[in-house]
């Protein structure tokens, strides 16, 4: 199995939100990406970025939300367009893994329309709920025709161990990371929101932008575990993480 990190996207959000105490003129560039694993079984997407029409016209595709985080990439990008660098279009996609639902993280999940997307069950839940505008959750976004494959506790993707999800509520309810093992390379977790940085993982806080501030602490120090345990934790929105990272054709094993 060989593992991708795809870039999926750049947004301009307010430091405090990410790091307490730091004035609030002060902006961070988060990186957004997206994992794509070569399984045996299949070719399996870990989110799938932003939708490059929120690089076009970011009101238009976010609303407010683009006030919040502000897109900063070009629509190339974007997850669909670094697929085609590896010369993979979106019909080869079998599997989307959704670790929750917000635009940042399945904007581009309706390219996939062949594939089985997976979502933990209470993150479908809290997008289709009253008021689930208000909090992040764009049904032009997630809402795709063939609808969801859902899970409610750790998931095996194909039952051999290689790819297993891991339900870390806090930042979101359905909040999943996944454990991906590779032979050569070790264990990685894709955190996603559920570390979005890795300074998050260093003090157990999370960020302002919390569904469940106790649980998203929880999912810290579980996550700090691991990565004494010798995992490489890959936090959701890192930049210094991800310059260092194997991206496009550069791939783990
Ligand atoms: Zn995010």
């Amino acid at each position: 199995m060989k593992m991708h990190f795809l870039e999926g996207g750049r947004l301009r959000m307010r430091r405090s939100i990410y790091i307490p105490g730091a004035p609030k003129e002060e902006a961070i560039e988060l990186p957004v990406h997206a994992t794509l694993m070569r399984h045996p079984r299949g070719n399996v997407l870990f989110d799938s970025g932003c939708n490059p029409e929120a690089a076009i016209d970011p009101d238009a595709r976010w609303g407010g939300l683009s006030k919040v985080m502000t897109p900063i990439f070009s629509p190339e990008q974007t997850v669909v367009h670094q697929l085609k660098t590896l010369a993979i279009d979106p019909e080869d996609i079998d599997v989307v893994i959704c670790s929750h639902l917000h635009p940042d993280h399945c904007g581009c999940n309706t390219y996939f329309r062949r594939a089985t997307i997976l979502c933990h069950e209470a993150e479908t839940q809290a997008a289709t709920a009253n008021g689930a505008e208000n909090l992040g959750y764009l049904r032009g976004e997630w809402d795709q025709p063939q609808g969801f494959q859902t899970f409610n506790a750790e998931y095996d993707v194909f039952g051999d161990g290689r790819i297993v999800l891991l339900p870390m509520p806090g930042h979101t309810p359905g909040m999943t990371v996944a454990r991906v093992d590779f032979e050569k390379d070790g264990s990685f977790i894709l955190a996603s929101d559920a570390a979005p940085l890795q300074d998050n993982i260093d003090t157990g806080i999370a960020p302002k932008n919390t569904w469940n501030i106790e649980l998203a602490a929880e999912a810290l120090a579980r996550l700090k575990a691991l990565q004494e345990r010798g995992a490489t934790i890959i936090s959701g929105h890192d930049d210094t993480q991800w310059q260092g990272l194997r991206k496009g054709v550069e791939f783990y094993e």
